[in-house]
């Protein structure tokens, strides 16, 4: 396979020609899960190509994936509702017995198990996950948690979940983020027993949610890797997961450039096309170059990255100009379209609101130049 991925790129737009607008907006309209497209993405083996082959998967490296989701979101449809997929199991890979792997790995890959919620962030500490209260006591063979997590997206829509809950009281002198632990928790079981999920309705279709622990118990062995580790492992595969989401707005990024070309180019006000006005041209064009300088950024942090390296700065760097990128071309294709950029058939308007979430989430904007100014630049801790 060539390195630019052209034949995999191909196979996904293709795959993509039958998931059109209409298909978006209806479930826009309904908040509804795009269950069809996903499992077509799992069918044709996409959402596994980083697991490795011993494990049933491709074992293809983060470049790979990146190609996938770009082709997604610039053929207008939305890898939101399942990204995770691929990354998530990256904790288990790394952290995992092999037990664990032997379990669980085989069935991800063949798509009869999904393991795409990931339960990190809570409604009182935010960004600040060394304050999370979610708490997980051993009890004998098992744990038992209680707490609540806040934006877990996918939840209903996965049979499983990677949670990071304090097992270990903070204590004076305690590093805020040890005493962390990672479990896996089967949903399918869970929800009758302590965990219930309710759904959280957004600017944008993103399946997100609240859940709820009372009490559930989970298997001791469904501890990742050491107790008190956890954040440690949850951060490890945080930079696989930023260089994904810039893939996808430079995907984004993309799809609002060209749309914005081809309207400019034919549509005539004042008895010529409004692309021969500079005031139409240069937004497009500014936005291009940004586009294609986050672009580079981006394919450097992939290179790094399948060359094993853990590249932060460039992973955050990549996030960062990739998702302002795609806002500003997002922004540009509105404008460029006046009115009819409102106008829901253009789906314009609905790729807005969905690339607007990358300059918050996974990690919002400020915190990747705190992480810089800081851990890069050398300048003190801010906060
Ligand atoms: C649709 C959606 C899906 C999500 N999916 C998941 C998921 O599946 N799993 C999961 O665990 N989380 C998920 N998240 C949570 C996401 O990672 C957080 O929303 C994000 O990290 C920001 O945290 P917060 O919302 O708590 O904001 P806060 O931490 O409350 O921050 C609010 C604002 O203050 C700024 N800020 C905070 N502290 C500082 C500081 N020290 N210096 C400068 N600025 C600061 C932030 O940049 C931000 O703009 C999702 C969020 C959304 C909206």
């Amino acid at each position: 396979m060539d390195t630019d991925y052209a034949d995999l790129r191909d196979a996904v737009a293709k795959l993509c020609t039958r998931y059109p607008g209409p298909y978006w907006r209806a479930l826009d309209r309904d908040s509804a899960y795009p269950s069809e497209f996903v499992y077509e993405l799992t069918q044709a083996g996409w959402l596994s190509l980083l697991i490795p082959d011993e494990f049933g998967g491709s074992g293809l490296p983060l470049s790979a994936a990146a190609a996938v989701l770009e082709e997604i979101q610039r053929q207008g449809c939305n890898a939101g509702a399942c990204h995770a997929q691929m990354y998530t199991m990256g904790t288990l890979l790394r952290h995992g017995s092999d037990a664990q792997k032997a379990e669980y790995l085989p069935k991800i890959a063949a798509g009869e198990l999904r393991l795409q919620a990931f339960g990190v962030t809570e409604p009182t500490s935010g960004t600040d996950t060394g304050a999370l209260k979610t708490t997980a006591v051993r009890d004998g063979d098992e744990f038992v948690v209680n707490g609540q997590k806040v934006w877990t997206s996918r939840a209903e829509h996965s049979d499983l979940m990677l949670l990071l809950a304090r097992t270990t009281p903070l204590a004076d002198g305690m590093k805020k983020t040890a005493g962390l632990s990672v479990l896996l928790v089967d949903m399918r079981t869970a929800r009758d027993q302590g965990l219930s999920i309710r759904p959280i309705r957004t600017m944008m279709n993103h399946a997100t949610t609240e859940v709820f622990f009372d009490n559930l118990r989970v298997p001791a062995a469904n501890l990742i890797g050491e107790e008190g580790r956890g954040f440690r492992y949850i951060l490890s595969g945080m930079n696989a997961e930023r260089i994904l989401i810039a893939a996808e707005c430079i995907g984004d990024a993309k799809w609002f450039l060209e749309k914005s070309v081809g309207y400019a180019n034919e549509r005539q006000v004042f008895g010529r096309a409004i692309a021969q006005n500079q005031g139409v041209q240069f937004p497009i064009a500014r936005a291009y170059a940004n586009m294609r300088a986050a672009e580079l950024m981006v394919q450097d942090a992939l290179r790094r990255f399948d060359a094993g390296d853990n590249p932060g700065a460039e992973a955050n760097m990549a996030k960062l100009l990739a998702a302002d990128a795609s806002f500003e071309a997002a922004n540009a294709c509105i404008q460029t379209h006046g009115g009819f950029g409102f106008a829901e058939e253009y789906d314009i308007e609905r790729k807005f609101r969905e690339t607007r979430l990358y300059q918050v989430a996974p990690i919002s904007t400020n915190l990747i130049l705190s992480y810089l100014a800081e851990h890069v630049l050398g300048m003190p801790r801010s906060y």
